[in-house]
């Protein structure tokens, strides 16, 4: 029984913020004996939990078998922080990249706008663990003013990535406002949402949302999130088919995480699962170095192994790039697995998808140069 209350704001009020929560929101539906308590809600203590009822309601069972039950609910591994850990693992604020409070510059063309620091759901892996739900973070309408006002200067940015925190956490209102005003910018080519709304509150995404969106005059893309097959609701389907109804592409990008989209079956289950609802797999990200998420990190050695296993069980459009965002602040590097290597003789040796090994373009193979 999910609870689908087809209402945004409802799913997103109604967010369980603790075991109690969850227990009264699914009566005798989870089996909480099993669990570590006082663990999760020291956990939960430190970092916060928020869960729709919606997106739990995905959950089969309690615990962190469960993809769903361990993407939403804090872990007592989450008490343990590694040293190589850092509260900004991508250096989204490193001085430099952040001239203003709602921006973050990381590249010559593109340019992050943080319109908001919430969340309908707190993710356990979440690479802005330190911003969400941290009103810290909030920003004012002054500043939304001064970072619209620092994009319209800035000639050389042609896409304008609207991230967070999940935007699609403001109203229509004040979404449709601040994109009708970069809208109006003649070097702005891109608009891009962020979002995880389809998938842990697709409610969100209206008829009149989707409409509206489509009618900008910029091209206008939605990139979300979704990490498991079990998240690839009808629900979820229906959102994403409204944004695609109106001319909107939706990509999709997932984070490796152990336990969860590692071993290659789950992740082509993933990979079909969003193909059946028009979603392009577009990037799979190496998990970032975030405070006490080492037992959801894989090493790359396993990423490799995944990607390695999926070449030729998916067509290649539909492979994810698989990215390691550079600590720092240093931007995002493709970490292809290593089918080609230096060969004899100058050549290449290649490992085909079927595993055969081949020597190509060595000295040896060439005709001899005149
Ligand atoms: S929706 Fe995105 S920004 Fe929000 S908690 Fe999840 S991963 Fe983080």
């Amino acid at each position: 029984m999910i609870p689908s209350h087809p209402d945004w704001r409802w799913q997103h009020g109604h967010a369980a913020t603790s075991l109690a929560d969850v227990e009264t929101l699914f009566p005798g539906r989870f089996d909480l004996s099993g669990l570590d308590r006082p663990g999760i809600e020291a956990a939960i203590a430190l970092y916060g939990m928020r869960a729709t009822p919606y997106y739990l309601g995905l959950a089969e069972r309690a615990g962190e078998d469960d993809p769903v039950w361990a993407l939403a609910v804090p872990s007592p591994r989450e008490l343990v922080t590694s040293p190589e850990e850092r509260a900004d693992p991508i250096g989204d604020e490193e001085p430099g990249l952040h001239p203003l409070p709602a921006i973050t510059r990381r590249y010559r063309d593109r340019v992050l706008l943080f319109p908001t620091p919430t969340c309908s759901v707190h993710c356990r892996h979440c690479f802005r663990k330190r911003m969400v739900g941290n009103a810290e973070y909030a920003v004012t309408a002054g500043d939304l003013d001064d970072a619209v006002a620092w994009i319209a200067a800035e000639p050389e940015i042609h896409e304008v990535i609207l991230t967070g925190g999940d935007p699609l956490t403001l109203g229509d209102d004040k979404l449709l406002a601040l994109l009708g005003r970069l809208d109006v910018l003649d070097h702005v080519w891109s608009l891009r949402l962020h979002t995880r709304m389809p998938v842990v509150n697709p409610f969100r995404v209206t008829s009149a949302l989707a409409t509206a969106l489509g009618r900008l005059r910029t091209n206008t893309l939605v990139v979300t999130h979704f990490n498991h097959a079990a998240e690839v609701s009808e629900q979820a389907a229906v959102a994403c088919a409204r944004l695609r109804s109106q001319g909107i592409d939706v990509l999709n990008q997932s984070v490796l995480l152990a336990g969860i989209n590692t071993d290659v079956e789950t992740h082509r289950a993933l990979i079909w699962a969003l193909m059946r609802t028009g979603v392009r797999p577009y990037a799979l990200h190496h998990a970032d170095l975030v405070p006490g998420t080492a037992h959801l990190r894989t090493s790359v050695q396993a990423g490799y192994a995944l990607m390695r296993g999926l070449r030729g069980t998916v067509p290649g459009y539909a492979l994810p790039r698989y990215l390691l965002d550079v600590p720092g602040g240093h931007g995002k590097v493709p970490l292809d697995y290593p089918w080609v290597s230096p060969g004899v003789l100058g050549g290449l040796r290649i490992e085909a998808p079927d595993g055969s090994i081949h020597h190509y373009g060595s000295q040896a193979t060439r005709a001899p140069e005149r």
